[in-house]
């Protein structure tokens, strides 16, 4: 938990890691808000880090940037500690959340994990909200994922920017890996980051920073490589929900690792697309090879572990 230079009063962030995001804690005059609130494997966490910050008082609302099990994997158990707690969803799933379409919202594609939760309210874009007693704005930030979005406080120039501008980079191009063009919305939302002038970015992942300048520089010769090789970005994507997968188990048998890549649509998905003239297993065993020579992964007989 640490409270950053450059923030306006009242806003903590719990820097997590990759397997959870980041969770931002608003504590107002008013009430009580959490942006985004990390993987199910790690909700107790959440639950703990909420409330030794909150003492007493009750969380009021929930914010998500976007609904990546990694972002919204906890708020089912804040929904259910703190019972009158409100959540507030991007408007563009709603009515996956809604009808609880694990496939629309990607949990089943990636073969991920997220409890159920529901929302109470939606952040449009274009509108205002009021965290810790002052005015966010949301914006839209597709890109990473269509239905996005970022908020930004214009007074402390602070911005919340979800998997659209990390300090290295930014969230893979989901809607890349099925056919729908994204590259473009990435580079408009690196515009649009680029027009509020942000002074300090809290990220969806890793630390918050201040240097968003050489940030987006760093995500645009990103973006400039994946759209010359999307080939790369896909090859990328794959090692990514592996890499997701070993974070969340830590430890897998062989057996289990390759049930788990035959049943996770996307890997499917991603190799007909783009290896079409290569087998499911043969492709993930290189890959998973590869994330072993760069130590982020152990093959270990019949063991495969996180590194
Ligand atoms: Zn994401």
């Amino acid at each position: 938990m640490s409270v950053h230079a450059g923030l306006p009063e009242g806003v903590t962030v719990f820097e997590r890691g990759w397997l959870s995001s980041n969770n931002v804690l608003f504590a107002g005059e008013q009430d009580t808000a959490l942006v985004d609130t990390g993987y199910v494997t790690h909700a107790a966490q959440t639950l703990e880090l909420v409330g030794n910050a909150l003492g007493e008082r009750p969380l009021n609302r929930v914010l998500n940037t976007h609904l990546h099990s990694d972002h919204c994997g906890g708020n089912a158990a804040l929904q259910e500690r703190y019972p009158a707690l409100r959540t507030l969803i991007p408007p563009g799933d709603a009515a996956a959340v809604a009808a609880w379409n694990e496939s629309v919202l990607s949990y089943s594609a990636t073969g991920q994990q997220c409890p159920r939760y529901h929302f109470d309210e939606l952040l449009e874009p274009g509108t205002r909200c009021v965290l810790a007693d002052s005015e966010w704005e949301v914006h839209a930030a597709p890109g990473h994922d269509p239905h996005s979005i970022i908020l930004f406080h214009p007074d402390s120039r602070s911005l919340i920017s979800a998997d659209a501008l990390w300090e290295n980079g930014f969230g893979v191009a989901f809607p890349e890996l099925t056919g729908e063009p994204s590259f473009g919305e990435i580079d408009a939302t690196l515009y649009l980051i680029e027009s509020l002038r942000p002074r300090t970015v809290i990220p969806g992942h890793g630390r918050v920073f201040y240097d968003v300048e050489t940030a987006l520089k760093v995500a645009r010769r990103r973006l400039d490589g994946l759209q010359r090789d999307p080939v790369k970005h896909a090859r990328h994507a794959m090692k990514v929900l592996m890499k997701f997968k070993l974070l969340e188990l830590q430890t897998v048998s062989a057996d289990a690792w390759t049930s788990w890549i035959l049943n996770t649509p996307y890997m499917e998905t991603i190799r007909a697309r783009f290896y079409s003239d290569r087998s499911l297993d043969e492709l993930c065993s290189e890959l998973l090879e590869e994330l072993a020579n760069v130590g982020a992964a152990k093959i270990d007989g019949d063991l495969i572990s996180n590194l």
